[in-house]
């Protein structure tokens, strides 16, 4: 048996693959590669699952849920330990993720059955006879492909919704983190022993495009813009419909009479935070000229106060993914190479495995650390005359992921103008997370809603069934009798 190690698409015809510790590259847990015929036979098992899991009804499931949940919540450090060693970051910061998670299975299981359930709907005039209702019925097999970054809550964002729905689903976690998608299935077949309703496939993007192209009813695709549109191509084969959650580079806009403090605290925590490494990270900052040189000065400050590394003392980790180091240096290269500056940071903050936080100012707009998606401990602040300018220069990105709006007066204005799935008005986005509210992009952000009702609506199917009550003629009578 062949073993390779993470991350490397060429040897995606190997048996096994390693997974790594990124602050250490020890090897944490070794994990098959699978083929195209696993993945399929994984599908056809989760197609017979799923008629059972939907004969479980709404209360059924949800009861497994809760089941679910509880292992999660109990076994709370044992996971945090997995997605640590995995991703290299922080304890805390994996505890967090897994609270979100749980909070996401709890939602879904317990609001599935008001949102999907039967309504009635008016059969309007003509079909005044009949009763008409429409009911959410499940799609049968998902798939769902995720990223690493948040290795457990971004997948649940998915996953929870689309079992709750009662779909059986099929899961590829990221090569960069099987080992937590692992410790997450196995966790769901303790509580539903019966049928692999939930089912794990590991291996590289090979093993994703073949989840792609195994006939499940479903794609739920969280991860980058680039593989969403590969995705996307093959999916288009054969008309399997996809949600994707893909890339950003969300802008924080700071209005004259924002509170300086507060968004200067909110920038810092968006970009800084788990590493840069988030899709709804703090990438761009654009602030009134009146208080841009004052909120400069804060953010340099706080920024001073944090630190990346692999001891207990740091905010945040190494970057989970070595190849993101290149990216970055390259992103302030070029930054810098146009007449950017950076006042903390730099070519020099870059590391072998860490990146320390960097603020760039006089930033180009059409320069690479304002147009791609960094992915990194990294920001760029840029001054303008106005915020119809601030929102202007917001918008004009590919990418609408999320966005923040730091303004007393015209905080609601600002928030609806910015072209993304989501807005935080004099606070940090950290809502992304909320299990009732929908989350998605727009652009090559995305498209789709998962969390929240739209998110369970994504993994089920309306059906309209009008049903005759009396006869035609008594209804034409009665429809007479209206004119
Ligand atoms: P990635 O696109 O490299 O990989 C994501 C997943 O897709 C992995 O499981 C990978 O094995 C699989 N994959 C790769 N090629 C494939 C193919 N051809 N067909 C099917 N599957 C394939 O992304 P990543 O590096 O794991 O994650 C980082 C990216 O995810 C960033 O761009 C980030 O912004 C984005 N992200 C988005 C959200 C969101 O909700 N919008 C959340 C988290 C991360």
């Amino acid at each position: 048996m062949t073993t390779v190690q993470a991350p490397r698409s060429e040897l995606a015809a190997a048996e096994t693959f390693d997974s790594l510790n990124p602050a250490t590259d020890e090897v944490v847990g070794t994990h098959p590669v699978h083929t195209a015929a696993d993945v399929e036979q994984a599908v056809a098992r989760a197609r017979e699952a799923a008629a059972w899991w939907d004969s479980l009804g709404y209360a059924g499931r949800a009861e497994r849920l809760r089941r679910w949940k509880g292992v999660l919540a109990r076994r709370l450090a044992q996971l945090c330990e997995v997605v640590h060693t995995e991703t290299g970051k922080p304890r805390g910061d994996a505890q967090l993720e897994a609270v979100l998670a749980i909070e996401h299975i709890a939602w879904a299981g317990k609001h599935a059955g008001k949102v999907l359930g039967r309504q009635r709907r008016s059969p309007g005039l003509l079909l005044s006879n009949q009763a008409a209702t429409v009911e959410y019925q499940p799609l049968g097999v998902v798939g769902v492909i995720g990223p690493w970054n948040y290795p457990v809550y971004t997948p649940m964002g998915s996953i929870s919704y689309a079992l709750a729905a009662g779909n059986a689903v099929v899961f590829k976690p990221s090569e960069y983190s099987p080992g937590v998608g692992k410790w997450l299935v196995d966790a769901f077949q303790e509580v539903v022993p019966e049928h692999p309703v939930l089912q794990l496939v590991t291996g590289f993007g090979p093993t994703g495009a073949a989840l792609t192209g195994a006939g499940v009813d479903k794609i739920a695709f969280t991860g980058s813009t680039a593989t969403g549109k590969k995705i996307m191509a093959s999916a288009a084969e054969t008309l399997t419909p996809v949600v994707i959650e893909a890339g950003g580079k969300d802008p924080l806009l700071v209005d004259a009479d924002a509170d300086l403090d507060a968004a200067a605290e909110a920038t810092v925590w968006g970009a800084f935070s788990n590493a840069g490494q988030t899709c709804v990270g703090v990438e761009r900052v654009y602030v009134h000229e009146r208080v841009h040189d004052e909120f400069v000065a804060k953010v340099v400050e706080l920024s001073g106060q944090v630190r990346g590394g692999s001891d207990e003392g740091a905010q945040y980790g190494p970057m989970t993914m070595r190849s993101q180091l290149d990216v970055i240096r390259g992103h302030i290269a070029d930054a810098l190479a146009r007449g950017g500056r950076a006042l903390t940071g730099g070519p020099e903050a870059v590391g072998d495995r860490c990146v320390q936080p960097t603020v760039l100012v006089d930033v180009p707009e059409d320069s690479e650390a304002v147009r791609e998606e960094t992915f990194g401990p990294t920001v760029t602040i840029a001054m303008v005359a106005d915020m119809d300018e601030a929102v202007e220069k917001a918008n004009n990105s590919r990418y609408g992921l999320a966005s923040t709006v730091f303004a007393k007066r015209r905080g609601m204005e600002l928030a609806r103008r910015l072209r993304t799935g989501q807005t935080a008005i004099n606070a940090p986005l950290s809502f992304a997370g909320i299990a009732s509210l929908p989350f998605g992009g727009v652009g090559d952000s995305g498209f789709g809603r998962i969390h929240g009702p739209e998110g369970l609506r994504e993994f089920a199917r309306p059906k309209a069934i009008a049903r005759q009550r009396f006869s035609a003629l008594l209804a034409l009578t009665t429809f007479a009798r209206t004119e």
